[in-house]
């Protein structure tokens, strides 16, 4: 297997190797042994083999020379005998048969006979050698304790001639015994030894122990080969290996072969046996290799393998990799280490990316302080982001009031609730209003449960509220709101981690929130809570930079009470400067928030500029307020007070080009509106007409 599972190339696997290490530990060892357990078994075996036929075939020289033996010295014996003191006529048949007769009973022979001179027969008693007897008589009697072996009608004969010693007369007397061996001379033979015993005579058996299907001997079936003195035959179908030898050699003057014949199965099967055996054996042997190879790899290769695999995976940053830890061998403590070092990594990589989610968001916060202006905005975008840190449900943020020093929920955001809506919350009531009171940040994990926590006339129901966080918004010692943070969505806990990080995010938001409010104090009346002039000049100059550069058109609307100076006459200052309020505030009802500018020109004089304006939408806009104004009624007690204003309005470009003239025009229209007769409005552009 090859494998770039980790960019690293592995030429082999461990799988692999364990497998060629067991086959070559195991099998090719097993291999060699069996080859040579086999060879050495075929050399035994062979070595057997013809130890056995030595050792059949020496049986069966022995039995044949003891024979002769026996014959030879028999003959001795009786030749030994002193005939001459047995008959007063001498040596004659009528002494001499008896005592051969009943020797030839007693020994079991089967000829006798009476040689004169070596040649002539004179006497003989037994069954007939035929007319070979003329060769073999001489041959016998001429060596004197001779014995031989010869071969007559298919039959073996045994000789041995004797001279008669004890003699008185001139000729020479030979005794000469003959046996025909019996056909079963080897049968015990053969079942001692397991072989077959044949005797050769030109080129075919004369005495044998082999048997055809008939139970008769196969002395003529088998045609023989004498000059092959090894080899193999076939013996009723069964494969015999053989050794022929000169039987008796130098005592028979036709060679007479004795053939020792062993079935070669029992050799060549116990060969076959065996190597059957080793193979078997050897296939087990590798069955067994290929198993345990298995097993060792399924069982080490295996688990590291996948150790391999997750590592892997965690080097390409995956650490949720794992290995399994349940074994209890050096492979599962391998895994638990790695796992545990994962886990602290993991732990690690958690932590620092919290770190630096916290520190985006704070950078983020601080940029945000510098670019947002909008108070609200600023507070919607740091609750936001409070919210997304702490992973949390909802949450809100909520500024005190410095005239009722009671906490107002400004931004809330988050959860399926409209959550903005509640009632104010007194300094030093519930959670919030502690923390607003003492300047110190809390946790409560024990949400709604706490025994400081107070509902306060919320939409959401309490039991929603698990666990909250609560930081103070400070600014230089002084409180100026809260910021709480509701239920961490993974249903973990607040800790003091999380309070000092939400301290850090509103230390930062506050000093924008207290800047703001500063500007905007510079910048508005306190009066009236309308711009002031300064800024108004400032603004005019920079919408009309806009308006020249764009071609827009811009409008002015100027407002002068009427009769104001009755009204602080009449009923008192005070009085006067409420109406100024009430005026302020339908002034800012009527126009476009945060598009209309509303200023405090001076006095009871106040000016809206409309961007994008034309004169007759303006003149239109000027009527409106007029109007608005005109319904305004302040009871006081001597009675309803009617509030009436004068109105003129101007347009850029039709009726002036800049600043000052544009101002100006403004000015005189509304003049014409007190010249004719007050709470009126008055166009710059239809000025003239009306003035005509
Ligand atoms: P007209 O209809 O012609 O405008 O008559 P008027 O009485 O309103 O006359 P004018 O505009 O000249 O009077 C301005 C008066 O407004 C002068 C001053 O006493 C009064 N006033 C200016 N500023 C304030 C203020 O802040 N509070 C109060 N109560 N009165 C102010
Ligand atoms: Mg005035
Ligand atoms: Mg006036």
């Amino acid at each position: 297997m090859s494998s770039t599972e980790s960019g690293v190339h592995l030429r082999l696997s461990l799988t692999t190797k364990i497998l060629v290490l067991f086959i070559f530990i195991l099998v090719v060892p097993l291999a060699m042994l069996m080859m040579a357990a086999i060879k050495r078994t075929e050399d035994a075996s062979t070595l057997d083999f013809n130890r056995r036929l030595g050792y059949a075939a020496s049986l069966f020289r022995d039995s044949l020379e003891d024979q002769l033996d026996s014959l030879r010295i028999r003959t001795k014996t009786v030749a030994d005998f002193d005939f001459y003191d047995l008959g007063k006529g001498g040596f004659d048949a009528s002494t001499t048969r008896p005592l051969m007769q009943f020797e030839l009973i007693r020994s079991g022979l089967d000829y006798f006979a009476l040689v004169k001179n070596g040649t002539e027969v004179s006497l003989f008693e037994g069954s007939p050698p035929g007319e070979s007897l003329g060769k073999i008589i001489p041959a016998i009697c001429h060596t004197p304790l001779n014995a031989n072996l010869y071969i007559i009608d298919r039959d073996a004969w045994i000789f041995a001639g004797a001279e008669i010693t004890k003699l008185r007369g001139k000729d020479r007397q030979h005794i000469v015994f003959a046996l025909k061996i019996a056909r079963d001379f080897a049968d015990r033979l053969k079942r001692l030894t397991g072989a077959e015993f044949s005797l050769l005579y030109g080129g075919r058996r004369v005495l044998t122990t082999m048997m055809d299907l008939y139970n008769h001997r196969m002395t003529d079936t088998i045609p023989v080969q004498p000059d092959a003195r090894t080899g193999t035959m076939d013996v009723m179908g069964i494969q015999h290996s053989f050794v022929r030898e000169e039987a008796l050699s130098e005592k028979i003057s036709e060679p007479v072969y004795v053939e020792i014949a062993l079935p070669s199965s029992e050799f060549a099967d116990l060969g076959k046996r065996i190597t059957r055996d080793f193979t078997l054996f050897g296939v087990f042997g590798v069955l067994l290799a290929v198993i345990t190879g298995s097993i060792l790899s399924w069982h080490i290769a295996g688990p590291l393998k996948e150790l391999a695999r997750s590592t892997t995976r965690i080097a390409g940053g995956d650490l949720t990799a794992s290995a399994p830890m349940d074994r209890l061998d050096e492979i599962g403590l391998l895994n638990r280490n790695f796992a545990s070092m994962v886990d602290s990594l993991k732990a690690e990589r958690d932590q620092k990316e919290s770190k630096m989610r916290e520190l985006s968001t704070l950078f983020e916060i601080s940029n945000a302080v510098n670019f947002l202006t909008d108070s609200e905005e600023l507070l919607k975008f740091v609750l936001t982001h409070a919210i997304d840190i702490f992973e949390a449900e909802r949450g809100s943020i909520m500024l005190l009031d410095d005239l009722t020093d009671e906490l107002v929920i400004k931004v809330a955001f988050g959860g399926r609730y409209r959550v903005a809506s509640s009632n104010p919350v007194k300094l030093g009531s519930g959670i919030c209003g502690l923390v607003a009171k003492d300047g110190k940040g809390r946790i409560c994990n024990d949400g709604f449960k706490d025994s400081e926590f107070r509902n306060f006339g919320s939409l959401i129901p309490v039991e929603d509220i698990q666990t909250l966080l609560v930081a103070p918004l400070k600014f230089k010692e002084g409180t100026i709101g809260v910021i709480n943070i509701v239920n961490k969505r993974s249903g973990a806990k607040f800790n003091e981690n999380d309070l000092s990080l939400l301290n850090l995010i509103t230390s930062q938001a506050a000093v924008t929130i207290e800047n703001n409010k500063l500007y905007e104090l510079s910048i508005t009346d306190g009066l009236t809570r309308l711009f002031v002039q300064r800024y108004f000049q400032a603004r005019l100059s920079e919408e009309l930079l806009r308006a020249r550069r764009y071609g827009l058109k811009l409008s002015l609307i100027m407002i002068d009470i009427d009769n104001f100076k009755h009204f602080n006459d009449v009923y008192g200052h005070q009085t006067g400067d409420q109406v100024l309020q009430r005026v302020a505030l339908a002034i800012r009802d009527t126009i476009r928030t945060g598009i209309d500018i509303p200023c405090r020109y001076g006095g009871e004089e106040m000016t809206v500029i409309l961007p994008e304006t034309r004169t007759e939408e303006a003149f239109r806009t000027a009527e409106r307020l007029r109007e608005s104004i005109a319904a305004l009624s302040l009871s006081h007690p001597m009675g309803a007070l009617k509030i009436t204003c004068s109105i003129g309005t101007a347009s850029y470009p039709m009726d002036a080009g800049d600043r000052e003239t544009l101002v100006m025009a403004a000015d005189k229209a509304m003049y014409v509106s007190k010249r004719c007769g007050k709470n009126r409005t008055t166009s710059a552009s239809e000025m003239n007409s009306v003035l005509t």
